[in-house]
């Protein structure tokens, strides 16, 4: 099954806020998504290892259930951030 991502975002984002978000999504049956700099190149401008950039790429995935399941969940989930 393909997967449905809404909500992207690049940029920091607290360990707090990924635990409000990971909950959220829990609630709803689906992930939330954190890796370290975008798309395999740090973002910080430090060149560091990824796992250690303090700048974040992050995103709800569900299983793509088509609509209008996938924009009625992704309002919902939203409407919580
Ligand atoms: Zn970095």
């Amino acid at each position: 099954m393909s997967e449905f991502c809404f909500g992207v975002g690049v940029g920091k984002i607290s360990k707090k806020e990924i635990s409000r978000r990971k909950n959220i999504a829990r609630l709803h049956n689906i992930d939330f998504v954190v890796q370290a700099g975008n798309a395999g190149q740090c973002q910080c401008g430090r060149g560091c290892k990824l796992d250690a950039c303090a700048i974040k790429r992050f995103w709800f995935a569900a299983p793509n259930q088509g609509e209008p399941h996938n924009m009625n969940i992704r309002k919902q989930v939203l409407a919580k951030v």
